[in-house]
């Protein structure tokens, strides 16, 4: 099969020829291949989106979200491989666990999926789960997260990252000091002040980040830090790489588009719940902070925390809603607008970002590799020439709490390749 006429990383037109699920031959105007050839119509050539943060949902809450549904949403969102988060119900925190996600991966899913293991016993923060025993499994865990809670024991964070180093593991921390956020609903701020929300204040976030940097280069370990969402929390990820410490970092798209005063005022009213997440939205001056921390690499990674909820768990009143939003099949559009409409990166940036380092912190062997003659060809071609309006009923994921309703974003994922086989089409399930 040979794609045609694509731009690889934004650059000159150019074709490519897949043979037994890899990559074979690159260059202009390729000899035919006698049928099946994709017409690439100019689109800007991708390696395959890796995502170290998806919440699957399977097993427990199929009502929201299953490995299924869950994967043809990152398909459309031009992934091919995703990571699926450890809170389920029953929580992914032994052998047994890790290799039925792994196993539904393989059977059902539409792109690779790698289950991502439970740091503590039930998230419960009390007892180390099975770190060893998940790492040995057919599952291969990599990254162990707690995420949804926080690992705040500082004697079971320490023993974590030093139980991981003998696979190769990374801790992924959800950053939140528990008690500094008890009953908290938004970012604190001028706007939690005005509505009489409980305040969620940022040293929350950056004292846990600051003293697992700490822990982290103390045992030599790697830790890898979830949905970073303050300016602090970026000055201290710095600090921590000058020192040449093991710390890697992400932002979700959420974080570098919208910020808290939209749950004051916003084209869906006021107290909207579709704006509640966790960590939560912040102010304008984080937002810039982060744009700027990813383009200079002090943030290593885009990653979605895709969080599907059924309607009725979104659609209540503000305090009993629960927290999330779903990210998979915007996200390469809100990286456009936010980091690439500004000049802040190029297609080579968001490929880096994107792919090759989230593949790199989840040791993915397959996946994140350059678009190049004898790699996988794992493939997202994306046309940032257009833009639509997001209409959630069009979604592939089972669950519709986007907060982009109705918000023109730029681009589309026109089709993905996972080792060859079309996923997407026409921007369309295969
Ligand atoms: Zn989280």
């Amino acid at each position: 099969m040979i794609i045609r006429n694509v731009r690889i990383l934004g650059g000159e037109p150019a074709d490519i020829r897949i043979e037994d699920g890899a990559i074979a031959e690159i260059g202009p105007d390729l000899p035919g291949s006698g049928g099946g050839d994709v017409d690439g119509q100019g689109a800007v050539a991708l390696p395959g989106l890796v995502d170290l943060h998806t919440h699957l949902r399977e097993p427990g809450r199929e009502d929201a979200e299953t490995v299924q549904t869950g994967t043809q949403s990152a398909a459309r969102g031009g992934y091919t491989a995703v990571h699926a988060m450890a809170n389920t119900s029953p929580v992914a925190d032994t052998a047994g666990v890790v290799e039925q996600v792994w196993r539904l991966g393989r059977e059902f899913a539409h792109c690779d999926v790698h289950p991502v293991g439970a740091v503590t016993v039930g998230l419960e923060g009390r007892q180390l789960a099975e770190l060893g025993a998940m790492a040995d499994s057919a599952a291969r865990v990599r990254v162990f997260s707690d995420d949804g809670r926080c690992v705040d024991d500082a004697v079971l964070m320490r023993r974590a990252l030093e139980y991981v180093k003998a696979f190769d593991g990374v801790i992924a921390q959800h950053a939140q000091e528990p008690r500094l956020t008890a009953g908290a609903q938004m970012n604190e701020g001028v706007v939690s002040g005005r509505l009489g929300l409980t305040g969620w204040p940022a040293v929350a976030e950056e004292a846990v980040i600051a003293r697992d940097c700490l822990l982290a280069a103390h045992v030599g370990s790697r830790l890898h830090v979830c949905h970073v969402s303050t300016e602090g929390s970026v000055e201290i990820i710095r600090w921590a790489k000058s020192k040449g410490w093991n710390v890697t970092a992400e932002v979700t798209p959420h974080h570098l588009l919208l910020t808290d005063d939209l749950v004051e005022e916003s084209p869906v009213g006021a107290y909207n719940p579709i704006y509640k997440v966790n960590p939560p939205l912040r102010t304008r001056a984080d937002v810039e902070a982060l744009r700027a921390a990813l383009a200079d690499g002090t943030i290593d990674i885009v990653a979605t925390d895709h969080a599907p909820h059924p309607v009725e768990d979104k659609e209540t009143e503000w305090s009993a809603a629960a927290m999330g939003m779903v990210g998979l099949e915007t996200a390469l559009s809100v990286v456009q607008e936010a980091m690439v409409e500004t000049g802040l990166l190029d297609w080579a940036g968001v490929a880096q970002r994107m792919s090759a380092v989230p593949a790199r912190i989840g040791r993915l062997g397959g996946q994140g590799q350059p678009i190049e003659v004898g790699a996988p060809a794992n493939i997202t071609l994306y046309d940032p020439s257009v833009r639509t309006k997001v209409d959630p009923l069009a979604f592939a994921s089972k669950s519709r709490n986007t907060p982009y309703e109705g918000m023109t974003l730029p681009g589309r994922v026109v089709a993905t390749f996972l080792r060859g086989r079309p996923t997407v089409l026409e921007g369309k399930l295969v």
